[in-house]
This record gives structure tokens, C-alpha cells and sequence, in this order.
């Protein structure tokens, strides 16, 4: 084993902070019995308050795949048309997904170097006047890319055309990390897990549900048990779960809203944006591309880096795993091998971020990757400028 701590720069699952850990070494409690019950109420309570939402949440245990076929489950019906935006390689997955489900996406395809166009949206909608469409997915950070779609601006929309359709988002590597609002937002079924914003480790995941989405439940005609939002609502009411909850990982759930709650969510979405803009301004001076080509678009979780033409990503990725105990995160499916993704998410901080980019820098160096140095200092003067603002305020 290497010394020291690995770098787990991977966009999701991300670290795990000792203190979430610590919180999960506790023995394993009836999750019957009466202590249970505030364990249960403070996990869903505290979701409610991260998603934005006065209404409802239900809690899987599963990976956040399975909150994705929760959300087409309970509120479709077989054949049922969806408008789904490819912006990347998950919202490409969802699609799958819900054609094996036996719905029939729609697909817009994006250019995979920017979040979902509202206005798209809108025109496909508009065509549709039977009002065909029952659902639009959209995927609000897409962290096979890095960039993010504007939620809001999708609503408004979806309104603008006049139409009916439910609205669900996949906030799985964004919740906890960039700006999100349930209600406000006028979303129906808001689709997350736990490994990436959230801190924890992989094994829960989550649909936040509007009373609209609880309507078309009554009616939907897909086959469900496991994921049935129904069977969850009665014994979530009194703080417990129809069956074995993941125990353990909802202490830690628990201890990750209080940490969310002590930082502050507007704390928590600044310090990523801030690391985002840090870690573009190291791939700028490298003079490598980043991905993501709409600035509107930009995420502060994650950057995906093209490698210049003729050199491999996964080689370079092989190279920091060997020299520098770093896991930086693969190009998937159209862009595999031509991107590396540097994950900046979660529990992360400023000299964290120096040391993933050092770790860059040499790799590219090691790996004969054509770059100018001074990506670093690119990104610690970006960093350093936050103290700058705050103490030109103070004067
Ligand atoms: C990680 C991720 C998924 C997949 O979640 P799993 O937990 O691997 O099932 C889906 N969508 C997005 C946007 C993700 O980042």
C-alpha cells in the first residue's frame, strides 16, 4: 500500500468524510423498534430540506439507477411517450432505461458540451398538441461532461408551451453541490443518490415527488412493487420503512444534513462554483480544452479535459493512478479514452484541489501529454482571489 491518503478525484462516489464515517460505525438498530423512528424522520425531513421541498421524499436502498427507474415506474404507463435531452452519457443511460421499461423516448440529441436547451424543449413540445408527451428528463449535472442544464429556464418552458407533461430531473451528482429547488422550480420528480453531493457512500438513492407526480401515480399502469412510492408513504409518515432500510447508511445520511446544515447550502454551492473556476483556469493555462464549451453550462463539480489529438486519456488516467496514487475519472461511452474528468465535489477543499491538480500537472508531464506548466498557480491565484474580495470588503 502507498503512503498517505489515495486521491479519490473521481466525479462520484466521492470522499467520505471521517466524520460521516464515524457516525456509521454504530451497531445496527431495530429498525422496528421505537429508537428507530427519530433515525427514519430526521433522514426524510432533512432530504425535504435539501431538495427544496415541502412535499414528499422516499428513500431507496439502491444505487441511484434504481431511483431513475422509480421515477418513470410510478408515474407512467406502458408505451407512454417521454421527451428525454441526451446532454451525455447519463441521460443517454436514463433513455435505456425507460425503453426498457417499455416506454418510448423521445430523444433530443445534444452535443454532449452543454447542459439542455430550454428552447428546444419548448418547440418539441409545442409540436406536440395531442399532448402525447407524459414526461420530460432532463439531466440537471451531467457528469459524463461536465455541464449543467438550467432547471429553472426548462420549467418556464415547459409552461410557455402550455403543456401537461410531468417534469423529472436526475440531480444525482448536483444535489448538495449546485443550487436546487424542488418546489420552486416546478419540478415533479426530482431523481438523486447518496456517493456524490451527498458524501456518503454509494447505497441510497431518492425521489423527491410533487402532488402532481402523486396524482399520476394513482394512474399509472407500469408494474412496480419494490419501488412503489404508495407502500413507502404510510410507514414514512410514522419515521419507518415497509422493509429493511439501509441502517447504517441513513446514521450517515444523518450526520451528512448536519455537516450540509453547519456549512450552509449557499456556503456549500459558492465553494464548488469556486472550484470549478479554479480548476478551469489550470486547464487553461495547460492549453488543454475543457469540455464543456457554454460558460452558462460550466459545473462546479466536475471538468472533463480533452486530451490533445493522438494521446490517450486512460493511459494518462494509469499514469497518475501509478505515480501519484490518484484516480482521476474515465471519458464514458462516444468519449471514451478522449477525455479525463478531475471530480471536485463534496467534501472537498482548496488545498485538496491543489494537490489533485499538482497531481495533473505531473502526470502530464510523466505521460508525455503536450501542456504548458503553471496550471497550479492558474488555479491558486483563482483561489487566493476569494480572500482578496473578502478583505478589499473589510477595509
Ligand atoms: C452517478 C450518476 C448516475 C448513476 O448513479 P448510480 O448510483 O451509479 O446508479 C446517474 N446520473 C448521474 C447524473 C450520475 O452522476
Amino acid at each position: 500500500m502507498p503512503a498517505g491518503r489515495h486521491f479519490l478525484q473521481i466525479p462520484g462516489p466521492s470522499n467520505v468524510p471521517d466524520r460521516i464515517l464515524r457516525a456509521m460505525d454504530f451497531p445496527t438498530m431495530d429498525h422496528r423498534g421505537p429508537a428507530f423512528t427519530d433515525v427514519g424522520r430526521t433522514a426524510l425531513d432533512g432530504m425535504k430540506w435539501v431538495f427544496g421541498t415541502e412535499s414528499r421524499v422516499v428513500i431507496y436502498p439502491s444505487s441511484g439507477t434504481g431511483a431513475w427507474e422509480a421515477a418513470l415506474l410510478n408515474t407512467l404507463s406502458p408505451g407512454d411517450t417521454v421527451l428525454m435531452y441526451e446532454t451525455g452519457h447519463f441521460a443517454f443511460l436514463w433513455q435505456e432505461l425507460a425503453k426498457r421499461l417499455g416506454l418510448t423516448p423521445i430523444s433530443i440529441e445534444g452535443d454532449w458540451r452543454s447542459g439542455a436547451d430550454p428552447e428546444a424543449i419548448e418547440a418539441r413540445l409545442r409540436e406536440d398538441t395531442a399532448h402525447e408527451i407524459k414526461a420530460v428528463c432532463i439531466v440537471h449535472n451531467e457528469t459524463s461532461t461536465g455541464s449543467v442544464s438550467p432547471v429553472a429556464k426548462i420549467r418556464k418552458a415547459i409552461d410557455a408551451a402550455n403543456h401537461p407533461a410531468l417534469f423529472m430531473v436526475d440531480t444525482i451528482s448536483s444535489l448538495a453541490s449546485i443550487d436546487y429547488r424542488h418546489d420552486e422550480w416546478g419540478v415533479d420528480v426530482s431523481v438523486s443518490g447518496s456517493q456524490k453531493g451527498l458524501m456518503l457512500p454509494p447505497g441510497l438513492s431518492f425521489n423527491a415527488i410533487s402532488e402532481k407526480a402523486i396524482e399520476a401515480s394513482k394512474s399509472a399502469g407500469l408494474v412496480k412493487s419494490y419501488w412503489a412510492w404508495e407502500e413507502m408513504f404510510g410507514p414514512n409518515d410514522k419515521g419507518s420503512f415497509p422493509y429493511t432500510p439501509a441502517t447504517n447508511m441513513l446514521y450517515g445520511l444523518n450526520e451528512s444534513l448536519a455537516m450540509l446544515k453547519e456549512q450552509g447550502l449557499d456556503t456549500v454551492f459558492a465553494r464548488h462554483r469556486h472550484h470549478g473556476a479554479a480548476a478551469r483556469a489550470a486547464v487553461e493555462a495547460w492549453e488543454l480544452e475543457v469540455l464543456c464549451n457554454d460558460p452558462e453550462s460550466y459545473s462546479g463539480v466536475l471538468t472533463a479535459v480533452l486530451m490533445p489529438e493522438g494521446h490517450s486519456a486512460d493511459a494518462f488516467r494509469a499514469v497518475t493512478l501509478r505515480n501519484y496514487n490518484m484516480s482521476l475519472g474515465n471519458g464514458l461511452s462516444k468519449i471514451a479514452d478522449r477525455v479525463f474528468r478531475i471530480g471536485h465535489l463534496g467534501d472537498f477543499n482548496d488545498l485538496m484541489l491543489c494537490g489533485t491538480l499538482a497531481g495533473i500537472e505531473m502526470g502530464l508531464r510523466d505521460a508525455g501529454v503536450p501542456h504548458k506548466v503553471g496550471g497550479v498557480q492558474a488555479a491558486m491565484d483563482v483561489l487566493g482571489s476569494r480572500h482578496e474580495d473578502a478583505r478589499a470588503a473589510a477595509e
